[in-house]
């Protein structure tokens, strides 16, 4: 049986590092997109190709609907066909929604919803063709409650959670799934700005009393691209060791 394909944004650090050495494991080639992070995409691939998985990088700033269309093409061109898409490309951005600039939600909304929607455009009219395919789309737990000082940045997960559920249905008559998942707080780089108080803080408000790490981001999004949930769709999974933000 030929291998599928997962393409997976954001994926030379965090959670979408986690997510292409967890699917490669799980039999997909990984098709790595990085934007600035060239290295450590390339140290990612050859540690999947020497664990015998199928990888591959591709750049592309995701805000960027050509790039978007020619990063498709090219994982087409090497491996035929894209099953899965994860979109995870994201940036954060802290501080007060009085100090937002202009330029600052330009950026936040173009690579947070933009950039779903340029490659999910891209990979779509060929899953529609096949009649398979899915989405997974990366938000956060703050498009869910919101939070003080990221205004802008729960705005533009929200705005994914309700791209998530019309587009299941819109492309679910295709046989085409698009799910969502909404993790907590997630060890990865996009943190290491938080306050050592701020991370206690939020580490008491969930009922875990701990963090996430990548790869529980990476399971649940290997479970919404399987068939075992092959009936699940237009959902939003929170992954968060049971948050309750306040
Ligand atoms: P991270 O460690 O900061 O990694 C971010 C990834 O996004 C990097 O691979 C980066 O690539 C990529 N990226 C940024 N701008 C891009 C662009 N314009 N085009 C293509 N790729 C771009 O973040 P993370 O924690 O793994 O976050 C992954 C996703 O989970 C994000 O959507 C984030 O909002 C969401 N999330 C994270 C948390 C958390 O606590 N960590 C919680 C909720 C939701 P380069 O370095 O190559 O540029």
């Amino acid at each position: 049986m030929e291998k599928k394909t997962v393409l997976i944004t954001g994926a030379s650090r965090g959670i979408g590092a986690a997510a292409a050495e967890l699917f490669a494991a799980n039999g997909y080639n990984a098709a790595i997109n990085y934007y600035k992070s060239r290295a450590e995409a390339e140290s990612l691939k050859e540690k999947i190709l020497r664990r015998g998985g199928g990888a591959e990088i591709f750049r592309c700033d995701v805000s960027d609907a050509r790039q978007a269309a020619e990063m498709t093409a090219a994982v087409k061109a090497r491996y035929k066909t894209v099953d899965a898409l994860i979109n995870n490309a994201g940036i954060a951005l802290y501080g007060l929604f009085t100090d937002l600039s202009g330029d600052d939600w330009e950026r936040l909304s173009a690579v947070n919803i933009s950039g779903a929607l340029n490659v999910s455009k891209s990979v779509l009219p060929d899953m529609i063709s096949r009649k398979s395919g899915c989405i997974i789309n990366i938000s956060s737990v703050l498009g869910l409650y919101g939070a003080s000082c990221e205004v802008a940045y729960s705005a533009v997960k929200a705005a994914l959670i309700g791209f998530t559920k019309a587009l299941a249905k819109e492309v679910g008559p295709s046989g085409i799934r698009v799910n969502c998942v909404a993790p907590g707080v997630i060890m990865t780089d996009m943190n290491k700005n938080l306050t050592e108080e701020d991370m206690n803080a939020l580490k008491a408000q969930t009922s875990l009393n701990a963090f996430g790490a990548p790869l529980d981001i990476a399971h649940a999004a290997l479970f919404l691209a399987s068939d075992t949930s092959k009936y699940i769709t237009g959902q939003i999974l929170s992954v968060d060791g049971g948050l309750v933000m306040l």
